[in-house]
């Protein structure tokens, strides 16, 4: 049986290929046939170039729906795709193209220039360029290509795509995850998260990531459904658009944005299904608004670049509630327990180790063997570098990251703890604390605090509150008030650059 995830994909095409699949807001409508059309005709450019089995097609372009295209194009070809963050500048592109090593590499046309000059030295053959508003020459090639393509036969284990992590702990490493990885984990979201007849995606998350390449793609498409597609988020946008979609999918600073909008309000969400909010944590003030305003309680999920969807809060109330500061439990298929640093077990409710196994699980990081073994312990579980607990209900809460793990005078400092001590109190929009050297203790706390718009806080004062409300060894030894935190693209905190800022604050 041939595995290759488009088999899957395509077969959920509905039968009328008449009708509209992705309508984007510069007001094109794209039929079912033009995907089908248009995918063959990429492939069949892409399999003439004679590129090796397990070729790498690296993609650095803006948000399009021939950007997405060309990923579905580089599944029935066979080939490995490799999506690039659009912030990436020369030094990342050299590293990510020098490491990958792709055959073909696909950019902007504004950066051809640079782009091919970089891929031209890495021993890239082919370089094409594809513009948002379909300039460029990979959709030129394209256009003198059959738009009949008979799909490339892949097993479940063979490579699908390269993805890189966000970089947000270190260096970003390259998760080779396969057909039958994509797959699983789509088909169990389809289920999970009640994919129905009717149902209409808004996708407006970009597309060189998980979360908007395969959670939001796969689960559309899986489901033979209409997605409304924003080439931006703009959270005016959004809300217009949400009389006629059922499901968003966000990370949770765009509901953020939202919220602060006065146009989102319960009529504008009446025929909304399904808020789902992942990537990064959903603060309990965001959960608890958003239910307010829009009486929908946001579904929120936890998932990586290595392991795709990993667990999710439940859909369906029988099986229990939506429980905002936790990401829900375990997905059906898929193992997660958490251990102590000796790799002991760990009774319900105590914070350890994430591990995680399942059919959703990568292959490894590209070309390093030795990481790879590192995070996966002998017994084959994934280490997921999270740091959390399961209670007794399978509830699933993450605390933090390993690396943002403070110990202070020998003892454990989970940031994610002083952290919602510190979002609670009256006056503070959001906050981090971050571990720096310390000469007594070997390492102390640090907390930045952003304070809601127009508000007055004061650092020394939000100490004095803490130290009444926790142990010693937690509290933060300064409190910086700050007006914003640095963040990545998918709305992750860079606490790297937190502790870099201050980590000589003490020495
Ligand atoms: P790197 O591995 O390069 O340091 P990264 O881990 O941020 O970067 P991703 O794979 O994009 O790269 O992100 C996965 C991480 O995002 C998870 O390990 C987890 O820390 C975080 N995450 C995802 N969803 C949630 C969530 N709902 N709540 C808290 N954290 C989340
Ligand atoms: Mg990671």
């Amino acid at each position: 049986e041939n595995r290759n995830l488009f088999a899957a994909l395509r077969a959920a095409f509905p039968q009328d290929l008449d009708r509209v699949a992705v309508e984007t807001d510069t007001g094109l409508h794209y039929s079912w046939r033009d995907l089908d059309r248009g995918t063959a005709m990429i492939a069949n450019l892409l399999a003439s170039l004679g590129l090796q089995e397990g070729a790498r097609i690296a993609v650095q372009v803006e948000k399009s729906v021939e950007a997405m295209m060309l990923y579905l194009a580089t599944l029935r070809a066979g080939y490995v795709f490799l999506p690039l963050n659009t912030a990436y500048q020369k030094a990342e592109i050299d590293y990510f193209v020098g490491n990958a090593e792709p055959e073909v590499v696909v950019c902007t046309p504004a950066n051809f220039g640079w782009v091919s000059k970089i891929a031209f030295q890495a021993g890239t053959k082919h370089v094409f360029a594809l513009g948002d508003d379909r300039s460029g020459s990979l959709l030129e090639r394209a256009a003198q290509q059959s738009d009949e393509h008979a799909l490339v036969e892949k097993s479940a284990d063979d490579l699908a795509a390269i993805v890189y992590t966000s970089g947000t702990t270190g260096r970003s490493k390259g998760a080779m995850l396969t057909h039958g990885n994509l797959l699983s984990n789509a088909e169990v979201l389809k289920d999970y998260w009640g994919w129905t007849e009717g149902d209409v995606l808004i996708h407006a998350l970009p597309i060189f990531h998980v979360h908007g390449l395969f959670v939001a793609i796969h689960g559309a498409l899986l489901n033979g459904s209409k997605m409304i597609w924003l080439a931006k988020f703009d959270p005016k946008k959004v809300i217009e658009r949400l009389p006629d979609a059922t499901v968003f999918m966000g990370v949770p600073t765009l509901y953020v944005r939202m919220l602060a909008e006065p146009a989102l309000t319960e009529p504008a969400c009446r025929n909304m299904r399904l808020f789902i909010s992942g990537s990064a944590p959903l603060l309990m003030e965001t959960f608890s608004a958003w239910k307010e305003r829009t009486g929908h309680t946001i579904l929120e999920r936890y998932g990586m670049s290595e392991t795709i969807m990993l667990t999710s809060n439940p859909y369906h109330e029988a099986e229990g509630e939506r429980r905002g500061g936790t990401v829900g439990f375990p997905l059906p298929g898929v193992s997660v327990r958490v251990r102590d640093d000796q790799g002991n077990a760990l009774a319900a409710g105590e914070i350890g180790n994430i591990q995680v196994k399942g059919p959703n699980v990568f292959k490894g990081y590209w070309r390093m063997p030795e990481k790879t073994k590192e995070e996966f312990t002998e017994d084959g579980w994934f280490k997921t570098g999270d740091v959390g607990r399961i209670d007794e209900l399978r509830y699933v809460t993450i605390v933090g990251r390993s690396k943002d793990l403070i110990i202070s005078g020998g003892y454990n400092v989970y940031p994610a703890e002083i952290e919602g001590y510190i979002n609670d109190m009256p006056g503070v929009a959001e906050s981090a604390v971050v571990g720096v050297p310390h000469p007594d203790f070997g390492e102390v706390g640090v907390a930045l605090v952003v304070p809601k718009a127009d508000t007055q806080i004061d650092g020394e004062q939000i100490v004095a509150t803490l130290k009444s409300q926790l142990a010693n060894f937690k509290i933060p030894k300064r409190c910086f008030v700050v007006p914003e935190l640095p963040r990545n693209t998918m709305g992750k905190v860079q606490k790297n650059l937190l502790r870099d800022e201050h980590k000589s604050l003490f020495q």
